[in-house]
């Protein structure tokens, strides 16, 4: 059975699109057609950001509302998303091969999100009020910043559309919101949940297309801020058109983090195993977050080679729908064969491969599957240790001292994630406290809603999650008094 859809969301109702042209949806663990949605076009965009620009103008609309109006909104929002949860993770797990148990985590967030924001917005007080230095007093004021654009991956997302619409929504923005071509039909239950929600007209868009329509909707005459999460290369194209046109934008982008292994952590997979997992290999290795690179200390890296062998071998690779997988195919053939051209970059610049290799895993005849692969007996500079791959393939490097795994940490283009393992408190913070990254964790690894989540360097410019999320989303002005 397949799932297709004919029209868009468009200005919060369904509209028919200008053109036939569609996007063919297949499931990465068994490449069969489950589902089909329109492709919106230029004219599509235009229409959605029309809607957005005139909802946010309206003197009495949307962006004016009392925000705990809006937080009732993004209540309800959440109350939708969560009736239609299961639905979502399948359509997720089905399309990009999220295993099924862990889009249950992955994808749980966008109610946590819209209440989080809905709360931090119900208290934030719109006007500050500050004793002025030369004027009698400063009024600072927080106003929505406007028509956002905002631009999805197809790795993690409902939970990467939440981190945009519900800051945004919160501060009383509209917001347009482009798909990745991968993931489209899950995108169709959130706009199914928005107008479930009552969203509305003009606050919530949706239009699936690839990257052209991206680059379109960014340059738009009619957004005034755009949020990125991508890759790399998508989010340097982003800046380049926003930086010639001064408009906002935020940029998630990709990671090639550090999980660091200190000579005293606990490497017992009893008790650890599911943490090391989830920091190092969730969602097939595609997360931009995941710690890549394991770190190792010289005197224990045989028993860092062989936990994480034990890991990978150990994990069930399969339908990405199964209960059981843990390990589910890559989101699409292109990517399969680029996380390919990497195992074999890897073995052939001489690192040895633990675990795994290219070739199908043992029993999977279809769907994008490749082999976890663990590469052990190289350094720092090898392809595989600098460049995001984006599948499940991990690299152990071996360090000396506490020093030396920090600067090895810190060389790389990239400051997203990253994980320190250790059993002494005091210890794994001063290693965390001195790897340039957005975010770290200690003795595991999951962003949580309450801290700015971003990267630095070629990770990315500004913060989604925590009341910095919100502030992505809201202009300031002062009003000096002098009477
Ligand atoms: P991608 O850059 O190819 O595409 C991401 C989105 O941007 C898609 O919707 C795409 O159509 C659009 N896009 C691409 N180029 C564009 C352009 N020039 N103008 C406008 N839109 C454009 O990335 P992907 O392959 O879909 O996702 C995987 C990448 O995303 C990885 O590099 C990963 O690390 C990164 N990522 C980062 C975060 C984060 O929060 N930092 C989270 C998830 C994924």
């Amino acid at each position: 059975m397949t799932t297709d859809h004919t029209q868009l969301l468009i200005g919060g109702g369904w509209t028919a699109p200008a053109t036939n042209n569609r996007i063919t949806v297949r499931s990465a663990s068994t490449e069969e057609i489950i589902g089909s949605v329109p492709e919106a076009s230029t004219t599509d965009v235009d229409a959605a950001v029309a809607s957005a620009r005139r909802a946010f103008d309206d003197p009495n609309g949307w962006s004016t509302w009392d925000p705990a109006r809006r937080a009732e909104v993004l209540d309800r929002l959440a109350e939708e998303y969560e009736k239609r949860a299961e639905q979502i993770y399948a359509a997720v797990s089905a399309q990009n091969g999220m295993p099924i148990a862990i889009a249950r985590q992955l994808e749980s967030f966008p109610p946590l999100l819209f209440r989080y924001y809905a709360d931090l917005i119900r208290k934030q007080q719109v006007e500050e009020v500050r004793d002025g230095i030369l004027a009698s007093t400063v009024t600072v004021r927080r106003s929505p910043i406007g028509v956002v654009a905002a631009i999805i991956p197809w790795n993690v997302p409902q939970t990467l559309t939440a981190t945009k619409v519900g800051p945004g929504l919160a501060a009383g923005c509209t917001i347009v919101i482009k798909p990745s071509p991968e993931t489209v039909l899950d995108a169709y239950l959130l706009a199914d949940a928005a107008v479930a929600a009552g969203v509305p007209e003009g606050v919530i868009s949706i239009i699936p297309g690839g990257r052209e329509l991206g680059a379109y909707l960014v340059s738009h005459p009619g957004i005034d801020k755009v949020a990125f999460t991508g890759s790399t290369a998508g989010g340097r194209a982003v800046a380049q058109a926003c930086a010639s046109l001064l408009r906002p934008v935020s940029l998630e982008l990709g990671g090639k983090s550090a999980a660091i292994v200190l000579d005293d952590a606990d490497l017992d997979l009893a008790k650890v195993g599911q943490s090391l997992f989830a920091a190092t290999l969730a969602n097939n290795g595609q997360v931009c977050f995941l710690g890549t690179r394991v770190l190792a200390p010289r005197n224990r890296y045989e028993e860092v080679v062989d936990a994480f062998a034990a890991l990978m071998s150990g994990a069930l690779v399969g339908d990405s729908l199964d209960e059981s997988t843990l390990i589910g195919p890559m989101a699409s053939s292109v990517q399969r064969d680029r996380v390919h051209g990497y195992i074999e970059r890897g073995a052939a610049d001489g690192a040895r491969v633990v675990v795994g290799g290219t070739g199908r895993p043992d029993g999977l005849d279809r769907g994008w599957f490749v082999r976890p692969t663990l590469f052990a007996d190289l350094d720092n500079n090898a392809a595989v240790a600098r460049e995001e791959i984006f599948g499940p393939v991990l690299s152990v490097i071996p360090y000396g001292n506490d020093a030396e795994a920090i600067a090895i940490a810190n060389d790389s283009d990239y400051g997203l994630g990253g994980s320190v393992w250790s059993t002494d408190p005091e210890r794994a913070t001063t290693v965390a406290n001195a790897v340039q990254t957005g975010t770290i964790g200690i003795n595991g690894y999951l962003p949580d809603p309450q801290g700015p989540f971003g990267g630095v360097k070629a990770s990315g410019i500004g913060r989604e999650f925590g009341p910095e999320g919100l502030a992505a989303y809201q202009a300031l002005k002062s009003v000096y008094r002098f009477d």
